[in-house]
């Protein structure tokens, strides 16, 4: 059942994909929020995954996960940045989701012996789980992007499925469709065609969009508003202009000023309330945006480059991110180099990373440019750079130190050397059988797990508290048999889990190195524009500082 009066708003997209639904979406929850509502952000992703976790982050960028362990698309992880708040498992659905529950519930004889059928059965189950989302929290809005773009046979069921719910609640359930038009370099003129044709396949569904988000390069002229309203059965003002800006941070700000959350309200028969300025969000924008604030150079130096510029920056979402907020914060502005790990191989050198102001080796998986990130370690404690392990990156900081401090020259990780010497990381006891039983998807150590800090240490310095709570996604720790003799050869556990048995963050003393810290938890997926993470705060810091000396 509904909650009663809940609103939503589907948010579609038209023409092409890419084009940045998940960031009208992201925008139009802050725009409602500080309209006085709760919004609720949900992402429906149309494929066949029971969750995102499987995927490759060279296809599918990055893999965000949420408080409660669930894998899912980075859409998410914007929906949070911009919202500033935890997001649910209901939040989010695949079609493999939806379609194991209602295979298991056949499996159960829960449809009582009738046949189970895509129409009404699995398109019901989706209506489910909109509604499940709706109440879970105290949202009076419901904003939900469904993936894909229109006349996919993928997201069919999922958009059968709102039809259905505006069918219910007449009143309570609108249609955003983000569309693309396009500017032909030979006609220099928006064409408003394929808008046109998306709107006319949509209303084959039977949905009418109650809005268009035009996206282009350029903004929107008021004559092919007039056109679009005519040809697409839509008033012009529900027409709202999108263009091309530098940074996804600006869009709300754009969209307020065509009045979407105005008209919004009006289309959701949703009274006005008092209106909580953008002041601070504001703020950030200009932060981030100021092409004179000092640059800091910082070299992330990971693997998953295959497939050119454009994915790979996807891959490593929330840590790009995670950097930008806490650059604003301190007033820099860093610029980000990728450094493949393989060329270090190749090269047997890290020295290129010389000129950098800080270094970062993020999260990853298997063997390909692992020694090579090895490497950029030893460069970045030796040379006293800063640096910041992410996961992985952390568990190779420790390996590192292992192999080159303790002398344990055949120091390892069991992900990659079964048998090693001297496992340094290896495998937590419990995912042992998941590996052997090959049952991969969702059986990580995944999610939020509390944490309590040292004192007197880097960590407990940035987070100004003992208990701290962060996400994970690991199978393999730091091996408590070696933990004594690292610490006696000076590496310190600043954090560990609250039974001591799981080292969660290793760091260097500040008398030692300026800044030379891992977490084997993943800070960035909690880095917000209003709540930069103290981590990645303190490593720009230190990397200003060494920025100032270079
Ligand atoms: N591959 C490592 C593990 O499974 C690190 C994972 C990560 O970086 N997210 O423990």
């Amino acid at each position: 059942m509904s909650k009663e009066g809940h609103k939503y708003i589907f948010v579609l997209g038209g023409v092409m994909s890419g084009v940045g639904k998940g960031v009208v979406t992201s925008s139009v929850g802050l725009l409602l929020e500080q309209k006085g509502y709760p919004v609720n952000l949900v992402k429906v992703d149309p494929y066949l995954n029971v969750d995102a976790g499987t995927m490759n982050p060279t296809e599918h960028g990055e893999t965000f996960v949420l408080k409660s362990g669930l894998e899912t698309d980075q859409d998410m992880g914007n929906y949070e940045r911009f919202l500033n708040r935890d997001l649910a498992s209901e939040d989010y659905m695949t079609s493999g989701m939806v379609y194991q529950s209602v295979i298991n519930r056949e499996r159960s004889l829960g449809y009582g012996g009738k046949c189970v059928e895509a129409v009404p059965h699995v398109r019901d189950e989706i209506t489910r789980r909109y509604e499940a989302a709706a109440a879970q929290n105290g949202a009076r809005i419901s904003v939900v992007e469904i993936g894909g773009t229109i006349g996919d046979f993928q997201n069919a069921l999922f958009i059968d499925a709102a039809r259905v719910l505006k069918m219910r609640h007449p009143d309570d359930v609108i249609f955003i469709m983000v569309s693309y038009l396009p500017v032909p370099g030979t006609l220099g003129e928006m064409k408003t065609r394929p808008t046109q044709h998306a709107v006319s396949q949509l209303n084959s569904y039977g949905v009418q969009p109650d809005f268009i988000v035009a996206r282009s390069t350029h903004a929107v002229d008021a004559r092919r508003k007039e056109k679009i309203a005519a040809a697409c059965n839509i008033a012009p003002d529900r027409v709202i202009s999108a263009p091309d800006i530098k940074s996804i941070y600006e869009v709300p700000l754009n969209l307020e000023k065509d009045h979407l959350d105005d008209e919004l309200l009006e289309v959701l028969h949703l009274p006005e309330k008092k209106t909580v300025p953008l002041t601070a969000w504001r703020k950030f924008v200009q932060a981030s945006n100021d092409p004179k604030a000092p640059e800091l150079k910082i070299a992330i130096v990971g693997k998953y480059f295959d497939t050119g510029d454009f994915v790979l920056s996807d891959a490593y979402l929330s840590v790009i991110e995670a950097i930008k907020f806490s650059a604003a914060k301190l007033g820099k502005r860093a610029t980000i180099t990728w450094i493949n790990a393989k060329e270090i191989e190749k090269n047997k050198s890290a020295a290129s990373l010389a000129g950098y102001d800080g270094i970062i080796v993020p999260g990853g998986f298997g063997e390909t440019g692992i020694e090579g990130k090895i490497e950029a370690i030893r460069f970045a404690r030796e040379k006293k750079i800063p640096y910041l392990g992410l996961c992985y990156g952390m568990q190779l900081m420790v390996i590192e130190y292992a192999r080159n401090v303790l002398k344990l020259k055949n120091a390892h990780t069991t992900e990659i050397q079964k048998n090693a010497e001297d496992p340094i990381v290896d495998i937590m006891l419990e995912q042992k059988k998941h590996l052997s039983g090959k049952t991969y998807g969702g059986t990580m150590r995944l999610g939020a797990y509390p944490a309590y800090l040292k004192k007197g240490t880097i960590a407990r310095g940035a987070y100004k508290k003992e208990l701290i709570e962060e996400r994970h996604r690991h199978r393999y720790e730091i091996n408590q048999l070696y933990v004594d003799r690292l610490e006696k050869a000076g590496l310190v556990f600043s954090g560990t889990s609250p039974d001591g048995t799981l080292m969660e963050i290793a760091e260097l003393p500040k008398s030692v190195h300026p800044f030379m810290l891992g977490t084997q938890f993943h800070p960035e997926l909690q880095a917000r524009p209003l709540a930069p993470h103290p981590l990645f705060t303190e490593f720009l810091a230190a990397a200003a500082a060494r920025g100032k000396k270079r």
